[in-house]
């Protein structure tokens, strides 16, 4: 499902991106674990197109990402992502906030946008924060109206970028579970974490980076039991 191959990226003279290969397959899960720095973020900001690559090239279920004949509104419509910060936008009511687009952009009937928008809000535990503002919401329920705001657009593929990292500790498993049903329900993710926890429960695969390589690609069991690169011994030491 997503193809990144030969990807390439500098900030100025910074390496951000060392010839970056790595493949999805429909319905995995990755998590993209390692230290600050790696390029964990600029990665999978470059899947979305968000972030602009020097050379490589990267697909996402057929289509080229960079390629400058894909249309890339229609990627992201494709691809959804949800950042540490949440985004909303803190005029529209939850319920608002995930049909907007749909609406807007995808052209969606909108009495159809709002029925999809509610089951997808009750399916996160929402259902009875259709119209509360974001002001109103904890952290973990913001989180929640962004990733049914991302799913609202029937993504082929999610992104997550330390969904959890701004996020109080009790809030932390609320946002996890959603991820979690997500998976289960078949859908392919990358999923940028620090919570070694789940990356080792519900991922198929660890991707560990550093330093703008990927150094490690194994199943948990493997990576976390037996980590083979000294980086990432070293990087399990001081998180687990
Ligand atoms: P991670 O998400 O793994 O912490 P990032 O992908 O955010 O890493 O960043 C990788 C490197 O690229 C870091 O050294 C960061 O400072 C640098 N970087 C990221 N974005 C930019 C940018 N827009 N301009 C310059 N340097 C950047
Ligand atoms: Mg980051």
């Amino acid at each position: 499902m997503i193809r990144i191959k030969g990807v390439k990226k500098s900030f100025g003279d910074l390496k951000v991106l060392n010839n970056i290969n790595l493949e999805i397959p429909q319905s995995n899960v990755s998590a993209i674990i390692g230290p600050s720095g790696a390029g964990k973020s600029t990665l999978i900001r470059a899947v979305n197109a968000l972030e602009d690559i020097d050379s490589g090239e990267i697909i996402v279920d057929g289509v080229s990402v960079h390629d400058k004949k894909t249309n890339i509104n229609k990627i992201r419509t494709e691809i959804g992502f949800v950042f540490q910060s949440f985004n909303l936008y803190p005029f529209l009511t939850a319920l608002e906030n995930v049909t907007i687009a749909s609406i807007n952009v995808k052209k969606t009937d909108k009495a159809e946008a709002i029925e999809r928008g509610r089951e997808l809000l009750s399916s996160l535990g929402l259902e009875d924060k259709f119209h509360s503002y974001p002001s109103k919401l904890s952290g973990g329920q913001q989180q929640r109206v962004a990733i049914a705001r991302a799913l609202a657009m029937d993504p082929k593929v999610m992104l997550f970028d330390e969904p959890t990292s701004a996020l109080d500790p009790e809030m932390i498993k609320e946002v996890l579970d959603a991820i979690r049903k997500l998976a289960k329900s078949g859908m392919t993710m990358m999923v940028v974490t620090h919570e070694m926890g789940f990356a080792k429960e519900m991922c198929d695969q660890i991707v560990f980076m550093a330093d703008g390589s990927i150094i490690e690609v194994a199943p948990p069991k493997t990576f976390f039991t037996n980590p083979v690169s000294p980086r990432a011994q070293d990087f399990l030491s001081k998180v687990l």
